[in-house]
């Protein structure tokens, strides 16, 4: 997940950048070199990629203006901010959990869009002042985008950016900003979280395949209100709106899973007293008592009543064949100075991230510094099974 660097803090929020937005930074450069080639005929390449260059850097600073006004309403509202991370689509912000109340999750993501417009607009009027001159002395639009200064040229393409992120941001389909407006509504109306956030799910779903079937539309030809028609264009739509609804599932699924979990404490959740094995002993030993006897891929390894590290049928397999009798647990678990380990009391929900996290499928429980059980994987998708039949 963490794939990426580190850009800085502002306002004492971690500022990162995903490589994946590096290749946006380099299509944008490049389609507006190329466009504002086609406009000014007469600018040189240095102009012409310089402009380009200084457009790309302030529409990432328009993203991360957006994401920053959530970030510090977020502040203001009591709930933690960790980090912005600028990726593919656009920017998130690591808001740490749930918003406190449907008044601060509105006031939270309405700043974003309301941030976008504002900055659009203003940035469209300056823009208007060179337009102005310009349009004096040109004819055709084309003609008049020709005479533009470079400043102008500039200001004019980064406000409507910012028009079409502020638009865009409020489709009502969660997770994007207009579908939480919508959630925090619904939320204050029914005082639901879980059934506001279904809701908001099933609305941001629908117009996913609106877009889609807009999208095929205009692939075959049809004529879109606002959007036109054409094969190029209707593939975007149609992406745009598989990309919505795929989003709009797995949020809620997530919404779901952490709701859940949320104030589970893992006790509840590991199996306790789990079969144990001595460092010493030979991993054939391990395979014929142990992982052939029962269904368990994991073995706590335990010396003197302490935890010392963990075997799997990973770790196994890397053993060869011909070394299985000689070959100790010790040698080839993983020793207890690189394990996760989790108390009996902390929260399922952030359990369940941790082990998302390491990509493991358990972790030992701990409680007074001894084991208290291991909780797998499959223990919280039970659980999961078993409640999710009741909602
Ligand atoms: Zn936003």
């Amino acid at each position: 997940m963490d794939s990426g660097f580190r850009l800085g803090k502002l306002f004492g929020i971690q500022i990162k950048i995903d490589w994946s937005w590096l290749l946006i930074f380099i299509l944008i450069t490049w389609n507006l070199a190329i466009l504002f080639g086609q406009f000014h005929p007469v600018w040189g390449p240095g102009l012409r990629w310089g402009t380009a260059l200084i457009a790309s850097i302030l529409f990432f600073a328009s993203v991360l203006a957006h994401e920053f006004a959530h970030s510090l309403m977020a502040q203001a509202q009591g709930v933690k901010v960790r980090s912005i991370t600028l990726f593919l689509f656009g920017g998130v912000s690591n808001i740490q959990r749930h918003p406190p109340s449907p008044k601060a999750e509105f006031l939270i993501t309405i700043v974003g869009p309301v941030t976008s417009l504002v900055l659009g607009l203003l940035l469209t009027l300056l823009a208007g002042a060179g337009f102005g001159a310009a349009a004096v002395t040109g004819r055709s639009p084309t003609e008049m985008f020709g005479q533009l200064s470079p400043l102008s040229t500039l200001l004019i393409w980064l406000g409507s950016i910012n028009i079409l992120l502020a638009l865009f941001n409020m489709i009502p389909g969660f997770p994007l900003d207009g579908g939480r407006v919508l959630r925090s509504i619904l939320w204050a109306i029914i005082d639901d979280l879980r059934r506001a956030t279904r809701w908001a799910s099933w609305v941001g779903q629908a117009v996913a395949w609106i877009f889609i079937a807009m999208g095929i539309a205009m692939i075959f030809g049809f004529q879109v209100p606002f959007f036109g028609t054409g094969l190029v264009g209707g593939i975007w739509l149609a992406f745009i709106g598989w990309f919505l609804n795929s989003a709009s599932v797995q949020s809620y699924r997530q919404i779901v899973v952490h709701d859940i979990l949320e104030g589970v404490p893992v006790k509840q959740l590991m199996r306790p007293k789990p079969p144990i094995v001595p460092p010493d002993c030979v991993i054939s030993d391990l395979v014929n008592t142990h992982i052939m006897r029962t269904d368990d891929h994991a073995f706590p390894v335990m010396q003197d009543n302490q935890l010392v590290g963990m075997i799997t049928l990973e770790d196994v397999r890397k053993v060869s064949r011909d070394e299985w009798e000689t070959v100790t647990v010790g040698q080839v678990m993983t020793p207890m100075d690189e394990l996760t380990v989790v108390g009996v009391n902390e929260d399922a929900a952030d359990t369940l991230m941790k082990l998302t996290r390491r990509d493991v499928r358990q972790l030992p429980v701990m409680e007074n510094g001894r084991l208290a059980g291991l909780l797998r994987r499959r223990d919280i998708v039970k659980w999961l099974q078993l409640q999710s039949e009741a909602v």
